[in-house]
Parts: C-alpha cells; structure tokens; sequence
C-alpha cells in the first residue's frame, strides 16, 4: 500500500491528545478533537487509563510522561489534551462506582486535574485541555464533556 505524506518537512504539529487504549472510545475521541475543538495535527499517544498513566508516574522518564514531553520538546505542541473516559477497564470500569454515573464522573475530573497540575509543573506554558468522553442515553452514546 502506497499512500501520501502530508507532513514533508514538517516537524511541529499543534497538540499532543492522550488518551485511553480502550477501542470503544478513541475513534470518537478523534472526532472530538478534530471536529470540536478544531485541532487537526496532532500527536495521539494512548494508554490505559489516561490519566491514571501520568498519575502514577515516579519521575520524568517514565513512558508516560514521555508521551506528552516529547510532543512538547519535539514537535513543539502549544496544546495539551487529556481524555479519560467511563467505563475505563484501568480503574476497575464503573462497576467500581456501582452504577452511580455521577461519582464515576467526579472521580475522573479529580484524576484528570490531578494529571493537568503534575503537567503544568512541567510545562507552565502550555495550554491543558481536559475532557471526560461520558457514556450517556442509557449507554447509546458518548458525550465529551470539558472538565475545567
Ligand atoms: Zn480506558
């Protein structure tokens, strides 16, 4: 298979979008991205849990965090964006919150805040973007919610 390169010579792109591994979300995650919050290059690291990846991380060479520090150093991102999501395998899916949707929600906003801090230590400059893909009309679809 033979397709084009867009990016000749190009070496900067405008964010780096972490997200979760999971199949059920990233697509979607995608269209955010690309369509609400009008971002069209990007870096697009995923693994499990998201945030709970950078949360648990022990110093600043630790994958995770190389997944956002590279896209900032390489490819000079202005923008970073962390989606977790409901039903997240890495943190026990919302069987650990036992149904109540909303205590699932709150604890995701806590995580992903926790995530932006240790971020922003890092990279004051930068813009975080923080979202929770949440699962609604009885578990027909997905809306993206920005956590601020
Ligand atoms: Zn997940």
């Amino acid at each position: 298979m033979k397709t084009e390169f867009k990016y000749k010579n190009v070496h900067s792109c405008e964010a780096v979008v972490l997200a979760c591994i999971d199949f059920r979300f990233w697509k979607e995650t995608i269209k955010f991205v690309e369509e609400e919050l009008e971002i069209e290059s990007y870096d697009f690291p995923k693994i499990p849990g998201a945030a709970k990846a950078i949360n648990e991380c022990q110093n600043e060479g630790d994958v995770p965090m190389k997944c956002i520090g590279v896209p900032c150093d390489l490819h000079h991102v202005a923008r970073i964006v962390i989606v977790n999501h409901a039903d997240c395998g890495a943190y026990g899916g919302s069987a650990e919150f036992k149904g109540d949707l909303e205590a699932e929600q709150r604890f995701h906003e806590s995580e992903l805040k926790k995530a932006k801090e240790k971020i922003i230590a890092k990279y004051p400059e930068k813009e975080v973007i923080l979202a929770f893909a949440k699962l609604v009309d009885g578990g027909e679809s997905i809306e993206f919610v920005r956590v601020i």
